[in-house]
């Protein structure tokens, strides 16, 4: 930033250091002297007073200038507004303030044709990313453009933010693009090798976290860009082996994120925590099958995850899931109320692989009753207070207990011999395939 500063005058330029440094006294008696001096920018990249506060999170200076009516949208020599520059340095309070003050998401710059959008993803701000990305789903953007075509925004090459957030290993910003509709299996125009996907640009990259995210939500392992190699063969050409072998179209194929499933899109945040975590150790069990005997063992679990295997079996007066007998019940089905883990929850919903080609997707039904699933939600924690003030709640521990003993009871016996082959998913990646083996069995059912 620094650099452009060549001085025209020297009230320009002390004024423009002193909002680099956040000199607020310093700024308002430049102002005070001469408030034309708001509109001055630096002699090569025409940056203004505004883009400086902003790149350098200077949030009291920005507040003050924006107070002075400056428009937002000021543009840079590079068409660059200040909420691109606050997005590439990652100044989430910057970002804030000035999506506030109605700043325009929908901007492109002259050097690549970005949005603010492309910026955090490729710097990997998930915190910027995440702040436009909800002001895009409140403002007129999400009504006159969509926001699923915000979200799927292309730039000069025809990159959208999720290539570049792939290409650039960050995962975090991988993960909120894919869980707001980003598409997986978007091919570039120019940007990297002509018609790369993200999983593509990933490999090339190395992120293993990146690929993993891609993977669990759908990307294709066999599409090819237009030099004809999969993600597989770019992933073999950077020597990222570890990425390679997951790739490798012959290695197991991961669980992938049911996102077509209408309650899996309504769930609340608290309950797609769990499930996602228990996805992401589904799959990170087959990564281990897949490397062991490799020449690349396996990276340490995910530092991001914090304490993801924790709590899982812990508890012994909670109720034991009664499919796999190994974790705590941390899932309920709605309407009926039946409970089991999030792992058991997970592979009902991903016994039915989403598949872009068949429209119709036959949703899972409960395991213990057949009902329809209207909902899944966190399960509420049993304490002793519950059977004294459970009253209003339309799963009293009086209903859950003979719920319990339903589990156990009256489903029959053959069906539950099916429902325990499940088993864990730890045993299920052992298996290699990824794939629950005696799904069939119980789902298909009368
Ligand atoms: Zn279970
Ligand atoms: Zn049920």
């Amino acid at each position: 930033m620094g650099q452009g500063l060549s001085c025209r005058s020297s009230h320009e330029h002390g004024l423009f250091s002193a909002v680099q440094t956040g000199d607020l006294e310093t700024v308002e008696a430049f102002l005070e002297r001469d408030p034309t001096l708001l509109h001055h920018t630096t002699v090569y990249d025409r940056q203004s007073a505004l883009h400086i506060a902003s790149a350098n999170g200077q949030i009291e200076i920005l507040s003050l200038l924006l107070e002075r009516s400056v428009n937002p949208d000021v543009l840079n020599r590079h068409k660059q507004t200040p909420l691109m520059l606050a997005a590439m340095h990652g100044k989430i309070s910057c970002v804030r303030m000035l999506l506030e003050m109605g700043a325009n998401i929908l901007m492109f710059d002259s050097l690549n044709g970005r949005t603010c959008l492309h910026y955090a993803a490729y710097y990997g701000h998930s915190d910027c990313l995440q702040a436009i990305l909800s002001t895009a789903h409140s403002s007129h953007v999400a009504v006159s453009w969509g926001f699923a075509r915000f979200v799927n925004i292309r730039d000069g090459r025809g990159a959208t933010p999720l290539h570049l957030a792939a290409r650039q290993r960050r995962p975090e910003c991988v993960h909120i693009l894919l869980d707001s509709g980003a598409l997986p299996c978007a091919s570039t125009g120019g940007y990297g090798c002509p018609g790369s996907t993200p999983l593509h640009l990933a490999a090339r990259g190395g992120s293993l976290e990146c690929i993993r995210e891609l993977l669990a939500w759908g990307a294709d392992r066999l599409q090819r860009d237009a030099s004809g190699r999969i993600p597989y063969v770019v992933a073999l050409k950077h020597k990222h082996g570890a990425c390679a072998a997951l790739l490798n179209p012959s290695s197991a194929e991961p669980l992938v994120w049911p996102s077509p499933l209408k309650f899996i899109s309504e769930l609340n945040q608290e309950a797609k925590e769990l499930l996602e975590q228990a996805l992401m150790e589904a799959n990170r069990e087959r990564e281990k099958n897949i490397l062991k005997g490799t020449a690349y063992s396996l990276p340490s679990p995910s530092h991001s995850d914090s304490g993801a295997d924790d709590n899982v079996s812990e508890g012994s007066d909670s109720e034991l899931c009664c499919i796999c007998f190994e974790q705590v019940c941390t899932i309920e089905v709605q309407n009926c109320g039946h409970q089991m883990c999030a792992q058991c929850t997970l592979a009902l919903c991903c016994h039915n692989k989403p598949n872009p080609t068949t429209a119709c997707l036959t949703p899972p039904v409960c395991p213990f009753c057949r009902s329809t699933i209207a909902r899944l939600v966190v399960a509420k924690i049993k304490s002793y207070n519950d059977i004294d003030h459970d009253n209003g709640d339309n799963c009293s521990s009086k209903t859950r207990k003979s719920r319990r003993s339903r589990n156990f009871s009256n489903e029959g016996s053959s069906s539950f011999k099916g429902l325990s082959a499940m088993g864990s998913f730890g045993k299920i990646g052992g298996r290699g395939s990824g794939r629950i083996a005696a799904e069939n069995e119980w789902v298909d059912k009368p």
